[in-house]
């Protein structure tokens, strides 16, 4: 008989930390703690298999798996010595979701299964608490009434509500054991009424039921949702873990909590966590009562924060990474229910990657492997800018770092709509629960009145990098009217706020924001990856100033500088207008003179900040029809500007029109037609080239022809620069490399790479351009269906985003073998947003490219994604990029 349920008890169990994927992260590390002697209530995993059976079967249990689950029970009861479904000596049972990657609070949980009217009795003589019993049950009807039944938690909610409210109490924990029976009752009767049916009594079908609960709850909308945000795979499934319970609400020596072996927001090295004391699982993260700092459990409970203390070391040392865990201390008596890897904000991440290699715990790879490259973005995000002057209106608990300016929202739809709409919002709630994740995910930054560090807007807010300061008692929310008042003054849908999640501070209005360096543990995690690379990075830049940004990110050159960009500042406009709009090449030719100053200047300043870098520089690239006037008075105005008739400007705009202008006359087309255009950018760069040299600094420019797809262009063209070129350096009489090459963007370039790389002295793939024009999608119009190829896995990503590898990838691969044919150490980089992209860096890198260039604020992340797949291939022993693309292919689906 298939094995489908794995036991652990005490001692070395069936199953370990490396199954997770049949036993979900949970599962698998219930197993790992028991093996390692860490004290866990005993219980079994369902494996993930079975709840991809349940959903084969009808969402049905096989008769097989339910006696497989009887036999388990048995060994529970064995090992707990105990009874399930027992009037003297009761053993409960919680049904626990796991999946294989940890999606908190996604999936449903049943505490106490196992009461009924007769089980009751056991708890109630075991524990000599009455109390607590009837406490157990009431919350046990709830949740099951809740998850299985389908009985909205509201429900309930009034129930208990009421009965305070009749005694007169404020807290749960204020109610009697006789509240609390008669509160079973009522509850009994909800669920009749809401159900249609009576509350199970019997153990055994309640377990069924739960357990057919839990692999439904895979399904739940929340959890669909949470998936596709995480690309996690609908196919995987949920495990389902029962355990036996032990209760944290037995009175005041008991106790539950949340802890991190490191603080998960800075990554400090120091026991960080928050529990409650006569307190079940739920109530910590749910945000009801607000919790206590875990260092205060030392003076309460010493015995057994010094076994908790030992158990985290033991923990972190074995799993060699920050674990985030759960426990429960049943009158005096310490339990572990969890652990897993903490989610960390990418700051924690840095430093605890930077710390654990430090203390010696981990290698630099894998320190190197423990930060997501694209979580960095965080960290390039904006700070409160310290000269700013603040209003501080109110002070909550800093539960995600960062800074966040937005209009306040009060719930998750709004901020989904507005977020939509262009809107920067901040996302202001009580507290947030698991449907508020698109809102979550929607906002800026989000604000809570109640919970605390663990509560479910911190850890969703921490797993996101967005900024959250939680707990903020001193709001006071008005959902109905949409308002929230802080310090007297009230604050509505369309009134600015500023969250500081660093220091837990909520600022009025909007508030100037900076941008932070790569200092301390970044720096050095930065470092490291230029030991692993072997990927150049470069930058797409236009101007001195982002230039310098990208080189302070460590940027090693520019693999794009957009000469139009410049085009469009201040009065040059008009220059470039005038040379657009002439008749004749005279014209053209004065206009040109005016520009050829202008250019030049741009150059030196860019040239002089990449001191000893390579610049490359592409000549004139998008269609002319851009750059001209198209309302009747700026056309009025450009020919007053040039002395000819406003009808003149009208048709010569009209004549440059063009049904497809990205299919047109541009790029390396227009070089042909107008050769000034290019001869005045050429003489341009290499002057400038020559003063800077002349001053001093190494200069290495790089002239790209764009757009190139038939060989004869290419040859045009260069000669037309190397002329102008030479003659320029051979007048100033200095000695000043340059190299003349091209884009690789039309899918024919790629397939007669072997005869261009004959003349290019570089390649550059234009991968924007290359899919366009390989996919045939605009890319200003594929926004209208994209969505729905991803969603419907047509494609597997925006192709704009992350290099279609099987077609654009292919074309590269091609375009890369062949230009090496004839020319082997071809320089050959890639421009265009996929040089920010991991997924896509790890292509390139397999690829065999020498450089990928982006934006200067992706710089970093391509440092560390290059490192990553230098890291990874070096693992492997042969370098089969053939290999290497099916592999990747198949991770989609997998
Ligand atoms: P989640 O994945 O949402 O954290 P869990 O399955 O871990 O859900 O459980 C929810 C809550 O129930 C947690 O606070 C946990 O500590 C508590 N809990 C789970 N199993 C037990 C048990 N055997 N005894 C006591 N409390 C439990
Ligand atoms: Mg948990
Ligand atoms: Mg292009």
């Amino acid at each position: 008989m298939a094995k489908n349920i794995y036991f652990f008890g005490s001692g070395k169990g069936e199953a370990d930390a490396s199954m997770r994927n049949l036993l979900g992260g949970k599962g698998a590390n219930l197993a790992e703690m028991t093996n390692l002697g860490v004290p866990v209530p005993a219980g079994f995993t369902i494996s993930t298999e079975m709840c991809l059976d349940y959903y084969k079967n009808g969402r049905k249990l096989s008769d097989e798996l339910l006696a497989e689950i009887k036999e388990n029970i048995v060994k529970t009861e064995k090992a707990m010595g105990m009874k399930f479904n027992d009037a003297e000596n009761p053993l409960l049972f919680s049904v626990r979701s796991g999946a294989r990657v940890s999606m908190p609070g996604m999936m449903d949980t049943v505490l106490n299964l196992g009461l009924n009217d007769t089980t009751i009795k056991g708890l109630v003589a075991k524990s000599g608490n009455e109390r607590f019993a009837y406490d157990s049950y009431r919350r046990f009807i709830n949740m099951y009434g809740d998850v299985v039944m389908d009985v909205h938690h509201e429900y309930f909610e009034e129930k208990i509500t009421a009965m305070k409210k009749a005694r007169g109490v404020e807290n749960d924990t204020d109610l009697s054991a006789a509240d609390l029976k008669e509160l079973v009752e009522q509850y009994k009767v909800v669920v009749k009424e809401h159900a249609g049916k009576a509350f199970p009594d019997d153990g055994f079908e309640q377990l069924k039921m739960a357990v057919a609960a839990v692999f439904s709850s895979w399904e739940v909308p929340r959890a669909v949702k949470y998936r596709k945000m995480n690309n996690i795979d609908d196919s995987w499934g949920t495990a389902v873990n029962v355990q036996a319970m032990v209760f944290g609400n037995m009175g005041e020596t008991s106790g539950t909590g949340v802890a991190f072996t490191r603080n998960p927001s800075t990554g400090e090295n120091l026991f960080y966590g928050e529990f409650l004391m006569n307190a079940q699982g739920e109530d910590v993260v749910a945000g009801i009562r607000t919790p206590q700092e875990i260092s205060e459990l030392e003076k309460i409970m010493p015995v057994c924060y010094k076994q908790l203390v030992d158990i985290y070391k033991k923990l972190e040392k074995h799993y060699k990474d920050m674990q985030d865990m759960e426990f429960t201390i049943q009158e005096g008596v310490l339990y572990m229910l969890q652990t897993r890897s903490g989610k960390r904000t990418a700051a924690a991440a840095v430093r605890c990657a930077v710390e654990m290699f430090k203390e010696g715990l981990i290698d630099k790879e894998t320190a190197l492997n423990r930060v997501a490259p694209t979580q960095l973005d965080m960290l390039l995000h904006p700070n409160i800018s310290p000269n700013a002057k603040l209003t501080v209106i109110a002070k909550g608990l800093p539960a995600s770092p960062g800074a966040a300016v937005g209009k306040c929202s009060f719930t998750a739809e709004d901020a989904e709509e507005r977020k939509a709409k262009g809107e920067q919002v901040i996302l202001v709630r009580q507290e947030t629960s698991p449907e508020d994740i698109g809102g979550m995910d929607a906002a800026e930054g989000i604000l809570t009145a109640r919970g605390g560090m663990t509560s479910h807007a911190a850890v969703v807010a921490r797993g996101m990098g967005k900024p959250c300061v939680a707990g903020c008692a001193a709001i006071d929310i008005n959902e109905k009217a949409q308002t929230v008042t802080i310090a007297g003054k009230k604050y509505g849908p369309n009134d600015f706020i500023t969250l500081n999640g660093t220091t837990g501070e909520v600022v009025a209005g909007k508030v100037e924001l900076t941008t932070p360096t790569l200092s301390g543990d970044f720096g050095v995690l930065m470092g490291w990856t230029d030991e692993f690379r072997t990927l150049n990075i470069r930058t797409n830049a236009d101007t001195p100033h982002d230039a310098k940004v990208a080189r302070d990110f460590g940027a090693e050159g520019i693999g794009l500088c957009r000469t139009e960009h410049m085009f469009f500042e201040g009065d040059r406009i008009k220059a470039v207008r005038e040379m657009i709009l002439s008749e004749d090449l005279e014209g053209r030719k004065a206009a040109l003179a005016k520009l050829l100053p202008i250019q030049k200047g741009d150059f030196k300043g860019i040239f002089e900040v990449m001191d000893g870098l390579a610049v490359t520089i592409r000549l004139l690239d998008p269609p002319l029809h851009e750059f001209v006037p198209h309302t009747p008075e700026a056309q009025a105005d450009m020919a007053k500007e040039m002395g000819i008739s406003a009808e003149a400007v009208k048709t010569r705009v009209d004549q440059l029109h063009e049904f497809n202008p990205m299919l047109g006359h541009r790029g390396c087309r227009l070089g042909i037609t107008y050769p000034e255009i290019y001869d005045m950018q050429v003489e341009a760069i290499i002057t400038a080239a020559v003063e800077v040299a002349k001053a001093g600094k190494k200069v290495i420019p790089e002239i790209m022809i764009p757009l190139v797809g038939m060989l004869p262009e290419f040859k045009i063209l260069k000669a037309n620069a190397v002329k102008i070129a030479d003659e320029i350096i051979a007048k100033a009489n200095i000695k000043l490399d340059y190299k003349v090459g091209t884009m690789i963007e039309i899918p024919r370039a790629t397939l007669i790479a072997d005869q261009i790389a004959e003349h290019a002295e570089f390649f550059s793939f234009g991968t924007n351009d290359l899919t366009q024009m390989t996919l045939g999608f605009s890319r200003d119009d594929a926004g209208v269906f994209l969505p729905e190829y991803v969603e419907r896995q047509i494609l597997p990503d925006d192709p704009f985003q992350s290099i279609d590898q099987e077609g654009v990838g292919m074309l590269v691969q091609y375009g890369v073998e062949r230009g090496r044919k004839t020319n082997p150490t071809l320089k050959i980089g890639v421009c265009g947003e996929h040089g920010g992209d991991p997924k896509s860096i790890e292509f390139f890198h397999n690829a065999g490219l020498s450089y990928v260039s982006c934006s200067p604020f992706r710089v970093p992340i391509a440092r560390l994604a290059a490192a990553q797949a230098a890291i990874k291939s070096k693992k492997k022993t042969k370098i089969d990029v053939n290999v290497g693309l099916l592999k990747s292919k198949q991770s989609v689906k997998a």
